[in-house]
């Protein structure tokens, strides 16, 4: 790293990812909008201010910075971004870098990274994944640029990122939007699994009238198996949780309506334009823009009033549905990831994307080892849902998923995300669908064609009996 360094934005991430960088004995200049927010973090970072330098305003940390300069902004995603980069182009140079390490929707950096080449200037679009507690010991870092810029910042990102057994979790996805699209859908698979994992809850919870502490030591024990993951890990933690103020299980004083800043929606989104259907990701989405009409809810329940019945579900049951679920989340995110990097031409490793997020991002998992030897191995049709671990994984879980779907629909218990990663793995266990009806319908009423099955040839027509 021969480039000065500059950070800007100080808020929960960019003070995390500042103090890491000045921990692993960079010199970091620093800035924020809000510029008195720099000396109190300047002052706080005790030894390790002693190599911040604190600006006032880009100008003077540009101005502050000797060429090149690489500079790292960590302000909200959107506007605030390319307001960002206005300020600073003035007072910046040929060669210098822009880094953006927020959440960007990959369009907009697809577009910065050409705006900006086109001026002589480099952009890198950086996923940071791993919440203010990676940023600040160990995040999963996925990176979009050209590699002779991933070149120059890759001892910084390599030394800030998270290890997994020694390797660190960053690595250069492809080209301007890659690193970004990849976070993007990390996060999406992150809604998902999240979605998955309340479902399960749910029914435990009103199914089985367990309490939140002996569901939390349930997901602690499923923890140690297949299903160890970080956010199973913390959902134990979170169950056993009690509210100092009432005694209550914390969970029990949340007010059911979740919260969402964009990612898993732009995954939905993309997917959807690419001609995919990340079927368990968009009933997480769903799930949550639901959850937002808690009014409207409280007047479905005194209108509609269907009533929760108990369910007869065996923890094994429960524990092979959610690994089931799990499995496809990450199959649908992989096949939207395989999509966008043929549309874009970004030549994505897959297994190099499970390895980045081994360690230090949200959905790190004991699978994604597993997930990398697969798309290093044999994997029918590029799919992960037919690569013989998970196809052995699958063929053993689904029966599970089956049963506690089928029990949470009679019981009338909502389960969109479990049941939706079912009818994906449904849908791909049968060779004939029923799309033939789809394609006559579309002839019928459009002249659309179909192609007949014993000839393979396109038949243009009908013949079609009218009926009226
Ligand atoms: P935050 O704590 O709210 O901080 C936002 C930062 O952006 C502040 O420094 C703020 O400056 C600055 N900012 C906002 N609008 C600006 C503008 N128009 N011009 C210049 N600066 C502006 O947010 P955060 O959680 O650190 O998130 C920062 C980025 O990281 C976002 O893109 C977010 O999506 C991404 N991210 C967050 C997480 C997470 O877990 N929080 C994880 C991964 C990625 P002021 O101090 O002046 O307001």
């Amino acid at each position: 790293m021969t480039a000065s360094l500059g950070l800007y934005g100080l808020g929960v991430m960019g003070s995390a990812l500042a103090l890491n960088i000045l921990e692993k004995g960079f010199a970091l200049h620093v800035g924020n909008r809000t510029a008195s927010k720099v000396p109190p973090f300047v002052q706080a970072a005790g030894p390790l201010g002693a190599r911040a330098t604190g600006h006032d305003s880009l100008a003077a940390m540009a101005a502050a910075m000797a060429p090149p300069r690489a500079i790292i902004l960590m302000v909200d995603a959107g506007p605030a971004v390319d307001t960002a980069i206005e300020a600073l182009l003035p007072h910046l140079s040929p060669g210098d870098t822009i880094v953006d390490c927020g959440n960007a929707d990959f369009h907009d950096t697809r577009r910065r990274a050409a705006a900006l080449e086109a001026q002589g200037l480099i952009f890198m679009g950086v996923g940071v994944s791993g919440g203010e507690e990676g940023a600040r010991h160990g995040p999963a870092i996925m990176a979009g640029g050209r590699p002779e810029s991933w070149a120059h910042l890759a001892p910084v990102f390599e030394a800030i990122a998270a290890t997994y057994e020694g390797q660190p979790c960053a690595a250069l996805m492809g080209p301007d939007g890659a690193g970004h699209f990849v976070k993007t859908v990390h996060n999406g698979i992150e809604y998902a699994d999240m979605q998955l994992i309340a479902e399960v809850y749910g029914l435990l919870r009103h199914g089985q009238g367990k309490a939140p502490a002996e569901i939390g030591a349930l997901f602690g024990q499923w923890d140690q198996g297949r299903l160890k993951s970080y956010l199973v890990e913390i959902t134990a933690a979170v169950l056993s949780a009690v509210d100092p103020a009432t005694g209550l299980p914390l969970v029990d004083v949340i007010l059911d309506q979740a919260g969402q800043k964009g990612t898993g929606r732009w995954t939905v989104v993309e997917a959807l334009a690419l001609g995919q259907s990340a079927s368990a990701i968009e009933a997480a989405v769903g799930a949550r823009g639901w959850s937002a009409e808690k009014a409207t809810r409280e007047v479905g329940e005194q209108i509609l009033g269907t009533e929760r019945k108990p369910l007869e579900l065996s923890e094994t049951e429960l524990e092979g549905a959610l690994l089931a679920g799990r499995i496809v989340a990450y199959a649908q995110g992989f096949r939207i990831l395989q999509a966008a990097s043929e549309t874009y031409g970004w030549g994505l490793d897959q297994a190099r994307v499970s390895e980045t997020w081994r360690a230090g991002c949200i959905i790190r998992s004991a699978l994604l080892g597993d997930i990398a030897a697969a798309f290093r191995g044999e994997m029918p049709h590029g799919q992960l849902i037919l690569a013989p671990a998970f196809a052995a994984d699958l063929r053993a879980s689904l029966p599970s998923l089956r049963r506690v779907v089928a029990a949470a629909v009679l019981g009338g218990h909502p389960v969109p995300a479990l049941s939706a990663a079912l009818a994906f793995a449904d849908t791909f266990s049968q060779g004939r669908g029923t799309t033939d009806l789809i394609q006559g319908q579309r002839d019928y009423f459009g002249r659309h064609g179909f192609v007949r099955l014993d000839t393979g040839a396109v038949h243009q027509h009908g013949p079609w009996a009218v009926t009226i």
